[in-house]
């Protein structure tokens, strides 16, 4: 079990690709708590490791050693099935491709992982509505892809993975291909999130402007951390509604 608090953690996490003598070890031995309510950046040279390590915390590709908690659950023991579940239920993705459907609209990309759940759809509807608000979105509804800026394609994509509240986001690099106010709007998001709705939040990125709404640092040089410091980022914003 994870000790108070401790939304997911893992326990000298290891991975390697290759063989024999070409084998590399991309992950050593990373052992790491994370937080209910934190925005957790995640930074490191490109090849550091970043992306692999996320996945594996996140049900997406299974470690050669260690092992992961995730809201109580030791993810990697199990079933495939189980893990894939544990995934739709729990977890959010945010990545920077955006991903989105580019013949469905906003309102539509952001419904699709609703489909699954036993929602009736005009409640799915308002929960997908809703998501889209969320990000300021809401006049936008209607509109495909093609016909949004990034920053409001990465917002829908946010949606997307907000709509089902979950305890869990995961975001790789997701303001990498937005310009300095976009890449803002998505940070605050992030961080309002974690703040409102008590979400571990980890973003693996190379962005400084994400500095100034992290609760904590993590940084991997050759897949080991290299720096964890927490820093005091509290705005006056959210003074106010920690008290309340
Ligand atoms: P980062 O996200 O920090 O840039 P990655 O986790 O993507 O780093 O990659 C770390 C190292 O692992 C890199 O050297 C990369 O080439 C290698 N790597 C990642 N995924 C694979 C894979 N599926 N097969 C082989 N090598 C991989
Ligand atoms: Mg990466």
């Amino acid at each position: 079990m994870n000790a108070p608090g401790v939304m997911l953690s893992c326990e000298r996490l290891t991975k390697s690709f290759g063989q024999g003598h070409v084998a590399q070890q991309v992950i050593s031995e990373v052992s790491l708590a994370l937080h209910a309510g934190e925005l957790t950046l995640m930074m490191g040279p490109s090849g550091s490791g970043k992306s692999t390590f996320l996945a594996m915390l996140s049900g997406l590709l299974r470690p050669d050693g260690g092992a992961v908690q995730a809201l109580g659950q030791d993810l990697w023991q199990l079933g495939d099935a189980a893990i894939d579940r544990f995934r739709l239920a729990h977890c959010g993705f945010i990545f920077q491709g955006f991903n989105l459907f580019a013949s469905l609209t906003a309102l539509e990309n952001v419904l699709f992982p609703l489909q699954y759940t036993d929602l009736a759809p005009a409640e799915a509807r308002a929960r997908a509505a809703a998501a889209l608000d969320d990000v300021g979105l809401a006049p936008r509804a209607h509109l495909r892809p093609l016909e949004l800026s990034g920053g409001e394609k990465q917002r829908v994509a946010i949606a997307r993975a907000l709509v089902k509240h979950p305890q869990l986001i995961f975001a790789d690099e997701p303001t990498s291909a937005l310009d300095g106010s976009n890449g803002s709007i998505v940070v605050d998001l992030l961080h309002r999130i974690a703040r409102e709705r008590g979400t571990m939040v980890l973003v693996v990125t190379h962005d400084p402007r994400l500095h100034s709404r992290a609760d904590r640092i993590i940084e991997l040089e050759d897949g080991r951390i290299r720096r964890d410091e927490r820093i005091d980022n509290a705005m006056p914003a959210d003074a106010g509604k920690e008290g309340a």
